[in-house]
């Protein structure tokens, strides 16, 4: 099916800054706010031990909201009281995974006008259980307690992204998405839940707009592709045309082919495959943290020590270069040949 797609990314630069992709979720909730109505999205618990769905009607409480949590989030008692709320002829927006929305829908068993429901364009959801042994392993290591954490930060770049922890202290640590061994099993499938290898919920949409990164974008609308985030809008109903329409005002847009917008973004339509590591991964989830990196990420810890080797060769270089130093063809060659390797 061919259907209405955008790329566009917010002309605020603090918005897109904190969203993962283009800041399409804050505009849509803003607005649901301005109206009076109530948004529910996902956000981190206090303790940052999981992801869990939250109601809000400020921004304040929209701003935790903001970001990707790449964990399975829990619902609680969300899709009773998303019911309440429509009974209550409230507006309501429902931002969570495909799988998630069509839940919704199906526990409502009726068509809402106050409803306006947007999915995300999804890889699939790790385990809670690993990343709560995740932050209780980051939490001995670096000897503090996480009180907020980034999976999406932009500091090196949109498409560079890593994962930000801001410790109880205050230190905020950045791993890039290839070095953090969480991020690493969830890039490389291995942590994924059981039903996200054969998604019934991808090819049965029933959420009004899909938003997503807009992977690709370099290609299709290369004066968009500023590094800093541009996001894939998928218009699936009019009352999601009508929201779009409503924000559209606050973005640089383009309207763009659907298949040729998704072509580099499979997660739209297709499953991921389940690596053979996935199966012996899960019996082995009650491992210590630092025991399943051993065993599923051997190659990790020789990566980041050659991240930090070749940032330090780096900076020797600079330094010797800004004083004139004689050894520094020695430093840039011994460089040269620590990137070729890459
Ligand atoms: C688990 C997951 C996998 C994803 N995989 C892809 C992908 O493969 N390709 C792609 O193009 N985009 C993917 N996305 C979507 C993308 O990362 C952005 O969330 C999306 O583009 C919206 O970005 P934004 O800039 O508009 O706003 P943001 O502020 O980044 O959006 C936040 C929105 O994401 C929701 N959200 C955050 N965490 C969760 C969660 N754990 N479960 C349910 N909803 C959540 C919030 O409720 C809010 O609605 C994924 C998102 C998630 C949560
Ligand atoms: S991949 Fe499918 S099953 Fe897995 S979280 Fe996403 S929508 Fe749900």
């Amino acid at each position: 099916m061919i259907l209405p797609t955008y790329s566009c990314y917010s002309y605020n630069n603090r918005i897109r800054e904190q969203s993962s992709s283009g800041g399409v979720f804050y505009s849509l909730a803003e607005r649901v706010l301005a109206q009076g109505g109530i948004v529910y999205g996902v956000v981190m618990s206090e303790d940052c031990y999981r992801a869990e769905y939250s109601r809000a009607r400020t921004l304040s409480e929209i701003k935790r909201m903001m970001g990707s949590k790449y964990i399975q989030a829990y619902l609680g008692n969300t899709l009773k009281n998303v019911k309440k709320d429509l009974e209550e002829k409230n507006e309501v927006l429902f931002t969570g995974t495909p799988c998630q929305v069509n839940g919704l829908k199906n526990y409502l068993q009726k068509d809402y006008t106050n409803l306006v429901c947007v999915d995300v364009v999804c890889h699939g959801v790790p385990s809670r259980q690993l990343w709560e042994k995740y932050v209780r392993y980051c939490e001995k290591k670096y000897k503090h307690k996480i009180k907020d954490v980034n999976f999406r930060c932009k500091d090196v770049g949109w498409k560079n992204f890593g994962l930000k922890r801001t410790d109880l202290n205050n230190k905020k640590i950045f791993i890039s998405k290839d070095l953090d061994p969480y991020m690493s099993l969830f890039l490389k499938n291995y942590s994924l839940r059981p039903s996200c290898y054969n998604c019934k919920a991808k090819n049965n949409k029933k959420a009004d707009l899909t938003i997503g990164d807009f992977w690709g974008i370099e290609r299709i609308e290369p004066e968009l592709n500023d590094g800093k985030g541009v996001s894939l809008v998928i218009i699936r109903t009019d009352k999601g045309e009508k929201i779009f329409q409503d924000i559209e005002h606050f973005f640089r847009v383009a309207k763009v082919n659907y298949l040729d917008a998704i072509k580099d973004n499979s997660a739209e339509n297709e499953s991921v495959i389940m690596p053979p590591e996935r199966n012996s991964f899960y019996k082995d989830i009650n491992l210590d943290f630092n025991n399943l990196i051993k065993k599923y990420l051997p190659k990790l810890r020789y990566m980041i020590v050659r991240k930090k080797v070749k940032n330090m060769i780096l900076n020797i270089s600079i330094k010797c270069a800004g004083g004139g130093v004689n050894n520094v063809n020695f430093n840039y060659g011994l460089l040269f040949v620590l990137l070729k390797e890459d």
